[in-house]
């Protein structure tokens, strides 16, 4: 599936868009099949460590066989080396096992390897990502404190430049895959020091001084585990600064665009499992002398489901390929300069115009997917009935799942905002 031509804003604009080509490729057909197997072997095991609120043991191993811990990852640090729009792809398969199983790549992948292949330089690259692909270090990304929320730019965790090391303390919580990842990505004010000084550091999560602790009582995403995680003077290599000191808060954000793709993915999925459950349950059961298939306010609720799919993945994968033409811009950049690292900045203007326009997109497209998979998912618990309200029901699964998803990677209500900031211009930004 190739949408759309990179020279979409050129003048052929016109000529272009009529070659769209709306379906998968080969080469795609082929690796989603793949996935989808995995995703069938692990159904089971999913629904057992649900029940348990425990991971899924089966997961990295399996998963790991077809090369998906690092789907989108370059070949060059034993990645599958897809481009985002197959990476987003997978995930929607994904999806349709649960947003935890989702969770756990989006966390390991979105928000994780993707900030390092992006951002970190190549000593950084060859240390960390090959042992994330190989599953043997799961990532984790770690912004949220418990006063910094919808505003990381109020983060108190700091860090002090020994000469020799940054130390680092303060906390982190809600970090998804955080008990158990080796490598994440965190970040600190210099202390003392204002928004502007906030950075990015990668993290070997068996350094001294490091706790964590597991979030409990969750309501749903029971086999995702989070954490709390409190670092204490703990000392980072100067080495593992990930890009420059003062661009924390634009790694973060960059890494969110590819966070909230995975998680409009990821509803285009839980869509398409409620609906085929729906689909399934709604012609075997009757009530009142026929199928509830056959009745019209029951249809009323199956076609709104077809709609917000449909809608729901144009607007993802656009948003994909969006941010695919701003990672091709970056690697062109990384290809013909030493120094690209400093052009990633507001003062270049090609970058910031892909930048803005796949942030916008992703954002658009995770607050339509996820609120329309949360609406979708109560329809299809209401469909159900009685038999909709057990835990053990697919559809009662993705109804407590898919809450969470108007919540992470930038809440339904900030998103709306930032939208609307981009339409208005930024003196009307209001968060
Ligand atoms: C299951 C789960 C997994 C998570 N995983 C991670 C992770 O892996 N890594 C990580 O760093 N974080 C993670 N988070 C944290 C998540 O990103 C935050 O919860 C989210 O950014 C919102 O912050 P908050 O919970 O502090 O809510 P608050 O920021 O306190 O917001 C509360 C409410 O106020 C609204 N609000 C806030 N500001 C405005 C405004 N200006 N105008 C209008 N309304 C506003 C919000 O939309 C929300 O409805 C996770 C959270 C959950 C629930």
């Amino acid at each position: 599936m190739i949408l759309i031509n990179k020279d979409i804003h050129n003048k052929n604009y016109f000529t272009k868009i009529s070659s769209m080509n709306f379906e998968y490729s080969e080469k795609q057909k082929k690796f989603i099949k793949q996935v989808d197997k995995v995703c069938k072997v692990l159904r089971a095991n999913e629904e057992i460590a649900y029940l348990k609120e425990s991971v899924n043991d089966k997961l990295i191993p399996e998963f790991n066989k077809i090369g998906m811990l690092g789907c989108p990852i370059s070949k060059q640090y034993k990645g599958l080396g897809y481009d985002i729009l197959t990476y987003i792809l997978a995930l929607q398969r994904i999806g349709e096992e649960g947003s935890a199983m989702r969770t756990f790549f989006s966390c390991h992948t979105s928000i994780g390897q993707l900030v390092l292949q992006t951002w970190s330089n190549d000593e950084q690259k060859k240390k960390y990502l090959p042992d994330t692909t190989s599953g043997k270090s799961i990532m984790a990304f770690a912004l949220t404190e418990p006063e910094a929320g919808s505003d990381p730019s109020v983060l108190d965790t700091h860090y002090e430049d020994n000469g020799e090391y940054y130390l680092i303390s303060g906390k982190k919580h809600w970090i998804g895959n955080g008990t158990f990842a080796k490598t994440i990505t965190t970040y600190a004010k210099e202390k003392g020091g204002d928004t502007k000084s906030i950075s990015s550091f990668i993290i070997d999560m068996n350094l001294p001084n490091i706790k964590k602790k597991e979030i409990r009582n969750k309501m749903g995403l029971l086999t995702v585990k989070n954490a709390i995680i409190e670092f204490d003077k703990c000392k980072i290599p100067k080495e593992n600064l990930l890009g420059l000191k003062g661009q924390g808060l634009s790694i973060a954000f960059s890494a969110l665009i590819d966070g909230r793709l995975s998680v409009a993915a990821g509803a285009i999925g839980v869509m398409e499992d409620c609906l085929n459950e729906s689909l399934a349950y709604a012609k075997n059961r009757c009530q009142h002398g026929s199928a509830l298939a056959k009745k019209q306010l029951i249809q009323q609720y199956l076609a709104k489901m077809e709609v917000s799919i449909e809608s729901a993945k144009w607007l993802t994968y656009r948003a994909a390929i969006a941010k695919q033409q701003l990672n091709d811009y970056i690697e062109d950049l990384k290809r013909n300069d030493d120094k690209w690292i400093f052009n990633l900045s507001r003062k270049n203007k090609k970058y910031v115009d892909l930048r803005r326009k796949s942030d916008k997109l992703a954002a658009i497209a995770k607050y339509y997917a996820t609120n329309m998979s949360f609406d979708v998912a109560n329809m299809s618990v209401q469909i159900f009935g009685s038999e909709g309200y057990k835990k053990t029901s697919r559809v009662a699964k993705h109804f407590l799942d898919s809450r969470a998803t108007l919540i992470y990677e930038g809440t339904n209500e900030v998103l709306e905002l930032k939208i609307a900031s981009e339409i208005l211009g930024y003196n009307y930004r209001a968060y």
